[in-house]
């Protein structure tokens, strides 16, 4: 998965939200940012305001993201928000308490995935949660997600690709506020938002995910492996889903997660395989 962003509009309008990129530059970077490879990290702040923005997009377009509604599906919601929360607790996730992480259903049955955007907002489709056997598949899946926002790869990859001007669309979009402000901003998170459910992560993003899966699940009563099971079953037929990287390859993924499980010595096992089967089939009567 990878970003798409086309910021041409962005750099002409850069020189209009000066103020948010001064900002940026001079307060946020010498008090929190910092430095990965060549270029700069900015704080977590910019994930969870880029992660709210990104979402009030995808949110705001039912014809492609039809979120689940609540009403009529409280049990499982708060089924997948409790497993959320089992991992969220382990103690191993270093943003626990810096990003909001907030759990939405997608309803669409067709599509194997599930994302989370920088800032942890965490988007599971039904067709995934249909998809696998078992709650420690599911658990795994999530918990590979959450690395992805809490090791803020996908800021990364931005700040990587595009550099200051990642910050300039998270500022503008406060800047599109202003009435007597040019509204170019709105369309380049949109562009954003697109395109962050196709993110392509790096090799080395996916292995970490994978690796901070088992670490998350480790302290849970879950089977540590349970991102495994996932590859295992995708690896039996089926086309892979867009969240799949090609690379690694699943097989030594799946080799990768149960040897990180059993290198942690990790004593989960639970499956909870009874109650997975009642929520799929709770979210079949949808
Ligand atoms: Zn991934």
């Amino acid at each position: 998965m990878r970003f798409k962003i086309k910021f041409a509009s962005i750099t002409a309008f850069a020189a209009l939200v000066s103020a948010p990129l001064a900002h940026w530059q001079c307060s946020t970077l010498s008090k929190a940012g910092s430095a990965v490879g060549n270029f700069l990290l900015p704080a977590v702040t910019e994930d969870v305001k880029m992660g709210q923005q990104v979402s009030q997009e995808l949110e705001s377009k039912p014809a492609e993201y039809p979120i689940l509604p609540e009403a009529g599906n409280e049990e499982a919601y708060a089924y997948i928000r409790g497993l959320t929360s089992k991992i969220l607790n382990s103690g191993v996730v270093e943003h626990r308490k810096d990003f909001p992480w907030v759990v939405k259903i997608i309803k669409n049955d067709k599509t194997l995935n599930a994302f989370c955007t920088p800032g942890g907002f965490i988007y599971v489709y039904t067709g995934l949660v249909k998809y696998l056997d078992s709650e420690d598949q599911l658990a795994g899946v999530m918990a590979h997600e959450i690395a992805h926002a809490d090791k803020r790869h996908s800021m990364r990859q931005m700040m990587k690709s595009y550099g200051v001007q990642v910050l300039v669309a998270i500022g503008s979009q406060a800047a599109s506020k202003d009435p007597n402000a040019p509204n170019q901003a709105a369309m380049t998170i949109g562009q954003l938002a697109t395109n962050l459910v196709g993110l392509k992560f790096s090799r080395d993003h996916e292995t970490e995910a994978d690796n901070s899966s088992v670490a998350y699940l480790c302290p849970t009563e879950y089977n540590a492996a349970g991102a495994a099971g996932f590859f295992e079953k995708i690896g039996n037929g089926g086309s892979p889903p867009e969240f799949m990287s090609t690379h690694p390859s699943p097989t030594n993924r799946v080799q990768n997660i149960h040897s990180q499980a059993n290198i942690k010595k990790c004593t989960g096992t639970a499956k909870n395989l009874d109650k997975y089967q009642r929520i799929k089939a709770l979210l079949s009567k949808n």
